[in-house]
């Protein structure tokens, strides 16, 4: 059985074909430039590639550029989409409508459109792909929508709301959602799996740390509290967004530079972060770099950032009253030793040891603590298509 898994922005369209036997990967690859002019890169699993630019005015003409890379291009894996049992959307925003992955059907297409409030750069595109699907695929093929959001619809609403006038929360929707749910569904489960136990008997605290990151609390085997928020600005410091800021800098800039709320914005999501402090690169691997050359603002981004994650990863310990086992996961969480280090050595005071050697793999899941370390700390690669796919799954079956 095959499963295809779509991402969709506004402008791009990255996509997962997806063998479920085995849950292998047979092809993947990214449509570009949708809207502007059109480019595609498709790479099968056995090396061979196909790229192209080619018109893509809509999302539409990108899917007819996926079928024929998939079943006619020199990349080819399959003869026909005929022989795709389902296609599974990853939806960021489900507001507090979906607490699970769900069959899509026009009802709740609207619902998609409709969080598109929430989700402005998001959930619109995800409908135009999902109708641009229906066009090209016809109705057969069920389509799936898994979202970001559904792992955190666990919260209590001590922990969702903000204590801004409950008005906002009735008339707007106003209070925190999380992201990234389906990462941290996917990591959480794993960890109960390398630790041998039910999920509801181990407290967990996953670390997603890459561009955009949030760390998330799992206790009784679900979310109990998470650093993003309203929008995936919140939490700590990320490539470009800030994280949790007092409000009243950002009012206070907004005065004195005479900015609108959209251009404050787009500073706080684009601008900021390790970019903004570094003033070099959003890229952790480029600020590292700098910072280890003696840039010192780039050592400061350095530094507020794993600052910023110790607090998060501390206040969860507090929050849970424990913790079992902490995961990192993510293009940073994965593959930079240093902020792991840093993180652990500084809950040396919960019993937190990891063993340096293991510590150094990098990109490969692995178990970094030691034997006689009162909390086990991994290294989990995450695999959110995969996950979606096994959501489209369960639910055609
Ligand atoms: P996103 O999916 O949010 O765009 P990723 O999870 O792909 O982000 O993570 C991207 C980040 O991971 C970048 O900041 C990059 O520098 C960092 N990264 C990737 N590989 C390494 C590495 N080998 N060492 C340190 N950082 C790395």
């Amino acid at each position: 059985m095959k499963i295809f898994v779509v991402n969709a922005g506004s402008s791009s369209l990255k996509y997962q074909l997806i063998d479920m036997e085995t849950e292998s990967v047979l092809a993947k690859g990214l449509c570009e430039r949708i809207g502007v002019s059109g480019a595609i890169t498709h790479k099968a699993a056995d090396g061979r590639e196909y790229k192209a630019e080619t018109a893509m005015p809509t999302h539409t003409e990108a899917f007819e550029a996926v079928v024929y890379a998939m079943t006619k291009s020199d990349a080819k894996v399959i003869d026909s989409f005929d022989e795709i049992s389902a296609i599974g959307h990853r939806i960021v925003q489900g507001g507090s409508i979906f607490s699970k992955s769900c069959l899509i059907n026009p009802t709740v297409l609207d619902q998609i459109d409709e969080l598109g409030a929430l989700a402005p750069l998001h959930n619109p595109a995800h409908v135009l792909a999902i109708k641009a699907c229906i066009k090209t695929f016809g109705e057969k093929i069920p389509q799936v929508a898994v979202f970001d959001t559904s792992f955190h619809q666990t919260m209590e609403p001590k922990v969702y709301m903000f204590a801004l006038p409950y008005e906002y929360y009735e008339k707007y929707g106003v209070r925190k959602y999380g992201a990234h749910g389906t990462s941290h569904h996917f990591v959480s489960d794993r960890v109960a799996v390398l630790e041998g136990k039910d999920k509801k008997d181990i407290k967990i605290i996953v670390c997603h740390i890459g561009n955009g990151a949030s760390i998330t609390a799992v206790k009784d085997g679900v979310c109990c509290d998470t650093s993003m928020g309203f929008t995936p600005l919140d939490g700590f410091m990320m490539g470009t967004r800030t994280g949790t800021l007092d409000p009243s800098a950002l009012t206070f800039i907004a005065e004195k530079e005479n900015l609108t709320a959209a251009q404050i914005n787009d500073i706080c999501n684009k601008k900021s972060g390790m970019l903004g402090v570094s003033g070099i690169s959003n890229d952790n691997r480029d600020v590292c770099a700098a910072a280890d050359a003696g840039n010192e603002r780039a050592k400061l981004a350095v530094d507020m950032q794993r600052y910023q994650i110790l607090k998060f990863v501390g206040s969860y310990v507090a929050a849970m009253n424990g913790v079992d086992a902490i995961a990192f996961t993510a293009g940073i969480g994965e593959n930079d030793p240093e902020l792991r280090e840093y993180v652990c050595k500084n809950l040396g005071y919960l019993g937190v040891k990891i063993d340096n050697e293991k510590n150094h793999v990098r990109g490969q899941e692995i178990k970094i603590s030691t034997e006689d370390s009162k909390v086990n700390v991994y290294v989990i690669p995450t695999n959110e298509e995969l996950a979606i796919a096994r959501d489209t799954l369960a639910l055609i079956s």
